[in-house]
């Protein structure tokens, strides 16, 4: 490692905000180092997120449809069975491959790695493993977010497990129960689900996935219990007992009541992350964070300490791999004194359950709150073409467009590629466009894109197919 010469940007995290940074900062020709603890590049997302969860729903979505919607498909199997450690080991190649990758991305670009812990000795000096000093005119931290417990639940990665622990499981759990309905518990209690786990969630919250459209998330919920999800909404965990074979947990009323007791044999917590600064030296340099630990930075991604920025799950904003690297990329332009930007407003989310739920703008709840008159277009799946033709048609798309000039505010899809299909949304929101820009576009038939087009339609006039 070429410690001893000064860099101009020093990426503390190779995350994708950390990795995607350093990648554009040697690209604008930035003499760059990342420093990664994990033995790994692609942080959270690549190791124990994103990519592993992603390789796990389709794999069983695959069992799941071979095993129910195959035969009315005409195509028949004597029998199905699940080959678990099989389906882990292709989830790994698919982790250690993009890892990789990513390596030789570092190469290509010529971006210093260097593996170990990085702390802050000085606001422009970071020691590696205590010892190896690096030097940079600039330091972005990229340090992410690490998994929250619960008050008095251990986590143990066997019987009370993290999303880390539920991505490796050595078998399929009879019963799981999943604390928290944010969409990496319903992703991950999808998962388990479609294996042949009996899967209970429990959220304290009245509603599933908060930032979702509330009609919206209605359908999504009434489709997951369609699939043999349960729910106890309103519901907290207030006591754990793992002495028996199982776990046993007690549950109340968020708002007080009778205790229950429900029965598990794996629990999983996914009761939201928590953006990870151990060990990094904050507090000697002397960087400003907020009550629950997240850096404070500007517009500039510059923390309150000169030469010191921060990107991704460690900062405010939606904690998404894609908001990451978008941070990553604005972050190095203003450093290489180009100028960057990222609008929270128009991150896309998505849930990858089946179907997906994928929104971005504001939802209808949102759009009320603001006072704007504002007209809903909607059109559900069953009327379009393709979803019947491959009998996959359950959900909608829902637009939402300002009234009086019909400029769009927000768009929610709820249909099987809706991860993908969102993207046009993502676009038209991006330049400003009006409804009738999208409902205007030729779109390919059949295709599951032509209910986004019709929804659009709905906004201002009237659809065709319904
Ligand atoms: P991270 O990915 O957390 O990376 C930070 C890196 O910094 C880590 O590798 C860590 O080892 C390293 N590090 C920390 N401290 C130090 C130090 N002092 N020295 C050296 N290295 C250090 N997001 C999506 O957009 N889509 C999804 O489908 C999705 N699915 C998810 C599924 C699961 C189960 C989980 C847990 C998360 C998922 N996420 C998803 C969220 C996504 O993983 C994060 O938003 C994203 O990884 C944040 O990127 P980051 O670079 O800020 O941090």
């Amino acid at each position: 490692a070429s410690g001893s010469e000064e860099n101009d940007v020093v990426v503390i995290g190779g995350g994708p905000g950390g990795y995607v940074a350093a990648i554009k900062a040697a690209q604008l020709g930035l003499k760059t180092t990342c420093i990664e603890k994990r033995g790994a590049l692609g942080g959270t997302c690549l190791n124990v997120g994103c990519i592993p969860s992603k390789a796990l729903l389709h794999s069983s979505h695959m069992y799941h449809e071979a095993k129910h919607s195959f035969p009315s498909h005409g195509v028949k199997f004597a029998s199905v069975e699940v080959d678990l450690p099989a389906m882990m080991a292709q989830k790994d190649k698919a982790v250690s491959n993009l890892t990789r990758g990513i390596e030789g991305l570092f190469k290509k670009n010529k971006v210093n790695y260097v593996k170990g812990y990085g702390k802050f000795v000085s606001p422009s000096e970071v020691s590696v493993d205590g010892n190896t000093v690096v030097k940079g005119k600039n330091i972005i931290i990229a340090t992410g977010s690490d998994v929250k417990s619960l008050p008095g639940v251990t986590i143990d990665e066997k019987k009370i497990v993290s999303s880390t622990g539920a991505l490796s499981l050595s078998e399929i759990p009879k019963k799981l129960v999943v604390v928290g309905a944010g969409y990496i518990g319903l992703e991950m209690g999808s998962v388990w689900g479609r294996l042949g786990s009996e899967v209970t969630v429990v959220e304290f919250a009245p509603d599933i996935v908060p930032t979702m459209d509330s009609e919206v998330r209605k359908q999504f919920q009434r489709a997951l219990e369609k699939q043999g999800m349960k729910f106890k909404l309103k519901t907290k965990v207030v006591g754990v007992d793992t002495s028996g074979a199982g776990v046993k947990l007690t549950l109340e009323p968020s708002s007080g009541g009778d205790q229950t007791i429900l029965e598990a044999d794996v629990v999983l917590v996914s009761a939201g992350r928590t953006p990870f600064t151990a060990g990094l030296g904050l507090d000697k340099i002397g960087v400003e964070t907020d009550k629950v630990g997240r850096i404070l930075v500007n517009e500039r991604f510059a923390t309150n300490v000169p030469g010191v920025f921060a990107i991704g799950d460690v900062i405010p904003g939606p904690m998404l791999a894609h908001k990451a690297e978008e941070d990553g990329v604005a972050c190095v332009e203003f450093i290489a004194g180009k100028h960057g930007h990222v609008d929270y407003d128009k991150v896309p989310g998505v849930v990858y359950t089946h179907p997906e739920v994928a929104y971005v703008g504001k939802t209808e709840e949102q759009v009320k709150e603001l006072g704007v008159a504002y007209r809903v277009g909607k059109f559900p799946l069953l009327a379009n073409s393709r979803a019947k033709a491959i009998d996959d048609a359950e959900g909608l798309v829902k637009i939402l467009a300002e009234k009086e000039t019909d400029k769009i505010l927000g768009v929610h899809i709820m249909a099987p590629n809706a991860g993908e299909l969102i993207h046009e949304a993502a676009v038209a929101l991006q330049y400003d466009a009006s409804s009738e820009d999208i409902a205007r576009v030729c779109h390919a038939h059949p295709t599951m894109s032509e209910a986004v087009k019709e929804a659009a339609m709905a906004t201002y006039d009237k659809p065709i197919h319904i």
